[in-house]
């Protein structure tokens, strides 16, 4: 059977009315793509009902090749299941007998690389803030973690050629700390109306502009300044915000990632491929891969 290799495209994390976050026990990778198709699943709430076509976010803790984070995704195909509602030949494709089994299908998956690293992941404010603490503690556990996840796994690639190049550790790094500083630095339209409040001059540069007004566009943008942001979970803190001017945030930002521009040893190597598959025999990621 042959290896389909396919594109990492957001067309395939398509918007599903629900974006679960789930926590596999062993590779995927162990056995082919098609038996892939049963989740055990740890208690889930009794109202929670399970729609075909819902996303699941496979995270993945014991990769030799890549740092814990979510190494692929499946769609779900039914509700839950009890294990006595699967027919006999299809049991063994089930990892815990004793829990309940969502049945899922497309799995895509990667050897190597993560879609997203957990410790980038975790240290979100979406993950932190707006719906408490979205965590994932033992193998088999799922949670719901809705659909703006999509919108930030989007906004995450647009630094694909860090992540799929063979870049320095540290580029990488200060990489995910730029990704990390921005996602903190939303500000939704109402706290931007306070926040720009008679602010008519850039803090660094003093470029003047008049105040802003509700309904035109944005000149000045809040920067967040001296937080760590991957790791422990610093909260966000608006009113700590600096104003700038776009200029003066560019430089601020790239300041974050200066080994881009001093480190010229990266390739392409890597960059013009996809790292997820789909469909594969599990043969040929034996041989080349211990998994
Ligand atoms: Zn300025
Ligand atoms: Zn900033």
């Amino acid at each position: 059977m042959p290896i389909f290799r396919k594109f990492f495209t957001m067309c395939y994390l398509r918007n599903t009315s629900n974006v679960y976050l789930y926590c596999l026990d062993e590779h995927p990778m162990k056995q082919d793509a098609d038996k892939f198709k049963y989740l055990s699943v740890r208690k889930v709430a009794k109202y929670r009902i399970f729609t075909s076509g819902e996303t699941v976010l496979l995270l993945f803790r014991k990769n030799k090749y890549a740092p814990p984070g979510i190494i692929g995704f499946c769609t779900i195909t039914g509700p839950l299941k009890k294990l006595s509602e699967i027919s006999l030949q299809e049991r063994y494709l089930c990892r815990e007998h004793s829990m309940l089994q969502l049945p899922v299908a497309d799995i895509q998956c990667s050897v190597s690389m993560n879609i997203i690293d957990e410790e980038v992941l975790y240290s979100l404010p979406y993950m932190n803030e707006y719906l408490g603490k979205l965590r994932v503690f033992k193998p088999y556990s799922l949670i719901n973690i809705y659909i703006p996840i999509l919108n930030i796994l989007e906004r995450y690639r647009e630094y694909w050629f860090i992540w799929h190049a063979k870049r320095s550790e540290a580029e990488v790094f200060q990489y995910k700390r730029l990704f990390l500083h921005k996602e903190r630095e939303y500000i939704s339209h109402r706290a931007y109306l306070k926040l720009s409040k008679n602010v008519t001059r850039c803090s660094t540069c003093g470029l003047e502009h008049k105040e802003f007004a509700s309904f035109t566009p944005r000149f000045f943008e809040f920067h967040e300044p001296d937080v760590n942001p991957i790791g422990k979970y610093v909260k966000v803190d608006i009113t700590k915000f600096i104003p700038l001017c776009p200029s003066c945030h560019r430089i601020e930002h790239e300041k974050i990632v200066p080994q881009c521009f001093t480190d010229k040893s990266f390739g392409i190597i890597g960059a013009l491929g996809g790292h997820l598959s789909c469909g594969w025999n599990t043969k040929y990621f034996k041989d080349e891969f211990e998994l």
